[in-house]
């Protein structure tokens, strides 16, 4: 039997990158999957035709994790639709790169509104609809752990307020066997950071395995968080990053 059979997993900013090889490999795995998405809808389609061409159930829900309102919904949809609600994985997220001079207010508030207040309003809203033994999987940076460079304040900041949130849910929702885990990628080849930019070849120089992830690497640690494998991993922050922070 599939991993994953019988169990429906959300994972927010689906349409692309990282959050669409989460959800290509929870559904190989034997999970149906909701994909939330912002500005893609035909990549979210495709995504979710996809994993229905697969044999699984998808659906793909339009939710600016910048609305909490949206998020709300998104949840309640995804259960709805699919029938239960077992892995919530908070992916979406942006990039914000500058002198830290040049961050505006209204940009601090638009990040922090999209990595931890998505993901804490996201696993609020899960939590009762969750299945004991569920699983909520955010994902962070490998900048979070270890900012490394200037320039990055705000992301790092945005994405290690993540692992504080892992650590908390690991205790509000251990009675039930809900499981949460911040899963810290480096750099991954996506159009956030496609591995031909200018700083790439310096960036690979600075990994000791010497490349960039695929998505699908970071889906595998995803998946195993979620599988049976994962039950006894929680409030863990894990960074899958080709060695760069060591
Ligand atoms: P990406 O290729 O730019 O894709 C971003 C995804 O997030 C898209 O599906 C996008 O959806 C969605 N998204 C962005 N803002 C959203 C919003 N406000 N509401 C809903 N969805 C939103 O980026 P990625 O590289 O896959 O990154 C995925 C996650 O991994 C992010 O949290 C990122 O910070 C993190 N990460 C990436 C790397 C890397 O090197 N790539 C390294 C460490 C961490 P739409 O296109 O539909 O708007």
């Amino acid at each position: 039997m599939s991993p994953l059979s019988g169990r429906v997993a959300l994972v927010t900013g689906g349409s692309r990158g990282i959050g669409a090889a989460i959800a290509r490999r929870l559904a190989a795995d034997g999970a149906d999957v909701a994909v939330t998405y912002r500005n893609s809808p035909e990549r979210a389609a495709e995504v979710a035709a996809g994993i229905r061409a697969a044999g699984r159930r998808a659906t793909a829900i339009a939710a600016d994790s910048a609305d909490a309102g949206a998020i709300r919904h998104a949840v309640e949809t995804a259960a709805a639709e699919l029938g239960r609600l077992d892995v919530l994985v908070n992916n979406a997220g942006t990039f914000p790169y500058g002198p830290l001079a040049d961050v505006t207010v209204e940009e601090l508030d638009a990040t922090l509104a999209v990595h931890p207040r998505a993901a804490f309003v996201a696993a609020q809203a899960a939590a009762p609809l969750m299945t004991d033994g569920g699983r909520i999987v955010s994902i962070g940076s490998n900048l979070a752990v270890r900012a490394g460079a200037p320039n990055m304040t705000l992301y790092a900041m945005s994405k290690a307020a993540l692992d504080g949130l892992t650590r908390g849910l690991a205790h509000d929702l251990a009675d039930r066997g809900i499981t949460a885990n911040t899963v810290h990628p480096g750099n991954t080849a996506t159009d956030m950071n496609p591995p031909d930019d200018p700083g790439a070849d310096e960036a690979r120089a600075e990994t000791p395995l010497g490349r960039y992830a695929d998505p699908a690497e970071i889906a595998a640690t995803v998946a195993h968080l979620a599988s049976a494998g994962g039950a006894f991993i929680s409030g863990a922050s894990i960074t899958v990053d080709g060695g760069r922070n060591a």
